[in-house]
C-alpha cells in the first residue's frame, strides 16, 4: 500500500510539471508574461542606479504563478532560452522607452540562467538585441550565479571576457548561498557581488549573519568589486550596511518590484526631491 500511495504521489508531481510545461510554452506567445522593476539605490547618496527586471507568469486559470516555481521548470526543458531572450529584449525595450520619456539613464539588471549562458547563440542574441532597442550595452547589467560560473570555469573565464568587451557589466547573484572557488573569483571580470537575502534577513548584532556580510563587503573591496546588498526592509539592516560602507542595495524598504509605469514615477519624484 505504502508503495502504492508514493507512485501515486510521483506520478502527481510529474503530471503537475508536465501541465505546466504546457501552459508555460504556451504563455510566451499568448502574452502571458511581464516584467516588474525593483530600485537598486546606491547606498551613501540614496539615488537609484538601477532596476532589475524580475520575470511574472499571470496563468490565465490559476493566478499569478512565483518564478520560484516556473523557472527552475522552464530550466529543465531548455524553455529559459526563448523565455530568457524575451526577457532581455523587453528589458531593453523599457529601458529605450524610459529614456524616450526623458527620465535619466539608469542601469538594467537581468537575471540570466546557465542554460542561455551555455547557448551557442547567447553572444550574438545580445549583440542583436542591443542593436534592434539601441541600448547602449554600459546599461546593461547581467545577473548569474555562483553555480552557473564555478562549473566549467575555465571556459567562463573567456565567455565573460567576451561579454566584458561588449561593454556589459555582470554581477553574481545570491551571493554567499553556492560555492565559489575564490581562486576563480579574482579571475572573472565581475562588476559586482550581490549579497542574498537570507543574510540580510537576519542581520542583528553579533551574528553570523552579520559576521558574513561584513566579511563579503571587504571581500567586494579587495577584489575591487562593487557589494549589493539583496532584501532591505529594515533602517536597522540599512544603517548597519552604510556603517560597513557596502555600495548598493535593493529591497522592500525602499520598494518591492513594481510594473514600468510605477517605476518611471519613482524616478520622477526623485528628481523633484534634489
Ligand atoms: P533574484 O534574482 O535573487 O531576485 C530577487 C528576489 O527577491 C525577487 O523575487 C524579489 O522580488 C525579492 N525581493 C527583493 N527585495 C526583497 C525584500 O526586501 N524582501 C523579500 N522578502 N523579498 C525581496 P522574485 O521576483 O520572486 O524572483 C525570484 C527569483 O526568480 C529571482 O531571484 C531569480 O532567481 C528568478 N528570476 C526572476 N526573474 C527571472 C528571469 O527573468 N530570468 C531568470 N533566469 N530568473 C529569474
Ligand atoms: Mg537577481
Ligand atoms: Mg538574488
Amino acid at each position: 500500500d505504502t508503495y502504492h500511495f508514493y507512485t501515486q504521489d510521483m506520478n502527481a508531481r510529474a503530471l503537475d510539471i508536465l501541465r505546466m510545461e504546457n501552459s508555460l510554452q504556451r504563455a510566451l506567445a499568448n502574452k502571458e508574461l511581464s516584467l516588474c522593476y525593483q530600485p537598486q539605490l546606491d547606498l551613501r547618496t540614496g539615488r537609484i542606479i538601477g532596476a532589475e527586471a524580475l520575470l511574472r507568469w499571470k496563468h490565465p486559470k490559476q493566478g499569478m504563478i512565483p518564478p520560484d516555481r516556473f523557472i527552475p521548470i522552464a530550466e529543465e526543458r531548455g524553455l529559459i532560452v526563448p523565455i530568457g531572450a524575451w526577457v532581455l529584449e523587453t528589458a531593453c525595450r523599457q529601458l529605450q522607452q524610459w529614456q524616450r520619456e526623458g527620465l535619466r539613464p539608469i542601469q538594467m539588471a537581468v537575471n540570466i540562467s546557465a542554460l542561455q549562458l551555455q547557448h551557442y547563440a547567447f553572444t550574438s542574441t545580445i549583440s542583436r538585441i542591443l542593436e534592434e532597442t539601441g541600448v547602449s550595452p554600459t546599461l546593461l547589467e547581467l545577473e548569474l550565479t555562483e553555480s552557473t560560473i564555478m562549473e566549467d570555469a575555465e571556459q567562463m573565464i573567456s565567455l565573460l571576457g567576451e561579454l566584458k568587451k561588449m561593454g556589459m557589466s555582470l554581477s553574481i547573484d545570491d551571493f554567499g548561498t553556492g560555492y565559489s572557488s575564490l581562486s576563480y573569483l579574482k579571475r572573472f571580470p565581475i562588476d559586482r557581488l550581490k549579497i542574498d537575502r537570507s543574510f540580510i534577513k537576519d542581520l542583528t548584532l553579533n551574528s553570523e549573519e552579520e559576521a558574513i556580510t561584513r566579511a563579503i563587503i571587504g571581500m567586494g573591496q579587495t577584489l575591487k568589486m562593487k557589494v549589493l546588498a539583496e532584501g532591505v526592509e529594515t533602517e536597522g539592516q540599512l544603517s548597519f550596511l552604510k556603517q560597513e560602507d557596502c555600495d548598493a542595495f535593493q529591497g522592500y524598504l525602499f520598494s518591492k518590484p513594481v510594473p514600468a509605469e510605477e517605476f518611471a514615477q519613482l524616478l520622477r519624484d526623485e528628481g523633484q526631491n534634489t
